[in-house]
């Protein structure tokens, strides 16, 4: 990784070619990217890198549950801020704050559900999500039981296949959600 101002090479070794400049003999980078060296031309480059959008504290993620064992649930994320998010970020859901909303000892969500989620804190990767948000909650679940779908019913979830009934804490636009 390069950034603007570093030493690339001198005159003498190679051309200056996109995303450098010359300065008293010396070629430089003037973005921030990665070197690349022609040598069949001799001519020295660096290439911009993409921009990877990072989830960060306060925005929306739409993800599906990977894995929800008591207090710990992660969430594999698939849209930020409802675009298309294909890096494999992984967050996870902190019950503690979330309890209130659902009831103690009560699961919020299950594996395969989607579910929209805000992030609350990024340190280090590790993203950390919350359900507390007016339209944070589970947006789409099937049955436990036989994979049926599950439709909503005041504040329980219910199998339209075999009837068996669950709880989520669902958004208020559950079923609804149409993805880009
Ligand atoms: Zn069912």
């Amino acid at each position: 990784m390069i950034i603007p101002g570093d030493k690339l090479a001198v005159i003498e070794e190679f051309e200056a070619g996109e995303g450098t400049y010359v300065d008293d003999g010396v070629i430089r980078a003037n973005t921030l990217g990665v070197v690349h060296k022609n040598f069949a031309e001799r001519r020295i480059e660096v290439k911009r890198k993409k921009t990877v959008k990072i989830p960060k504290a306060g925005d929306i993620i739409i993800g599906q549950v990977e894995s929800a064992q008591a207090s710990d649930i992660s969430i594999r994320i698939h849209f930020l801020n409802n675009e298309p998010s294909q890096k494999g970020f992984v967050g996870m859901l902190l019950l503690r704050e979330d309890e209130n909303k659902v009831g103690k000892n009560k699961i919020p969500c299950k594996v395969g559900d989607l579910v929209r989620a805000k992030v609350s804190a990024n340190v280090d990767m590790i993203i950390i999500l919350s359900l507390l948000c007016s339209n944070c909650g589970v947006i789409y679940a099937v049955c436990s039981v036989c994979g049926g779908k599950l439709v909503k019913m005041d504040t329980r979830l219910k199998c339209v296949e075999c009837g068996n009934i669950e709880h989520r804490l669902v958004a208020p636009d559950y079923g609804l959600v149409k993805f880009p």
